[in-house]
């Protein structure tokens, strides 16, 4: 079983309570990863009750000037907005296929 590391995404030290998790996909990682921080953020954007709320939290919503704002694609581009819209929808099929089961 591979090591994981645990160096913290932000500053790059590892953090006492750094600790292992499991990703939707099975893979093991570090609670200071990228990849288990966008986890997080998508469960948190598939707990918003409304599509058009999720959308917006991704994409941004209409300002009054025509233009998208607010949303991760504006804060922090556009390659980020589509991979967390991705992992939103992997989690997504996880639910509805343990509802199914
Ligand atoms: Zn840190």
């Amino acid at each position: 079983m591979a090591e994981v590391d645990h160096r913290c995404l932000a500053c790059g030290q590892v953090h006492p309570d750094a600790r292992e998790v499991t990703l939707i996909d099975g893979t093991v990682v570090s609670s200071y990863s990228e990849a288990w921080r966008m986890e997080c953020e998508a469960r948190a954007v598939l707990a918003i009750p409304s599509v058009q709320k999720r959308r917006e939290y991704l994409f941004g919503s209409i300002d009054r000037f025509g233009k998208p704002s607010g949303g991760v694609e504006q804060r922090r581009g556009r390659e980020s907005a589509l991979q967390l819209a991705e992992v939103v929808k992997r989690l997504w099929y996880a639910a509805k296929q343990s509802d199914a089961a």
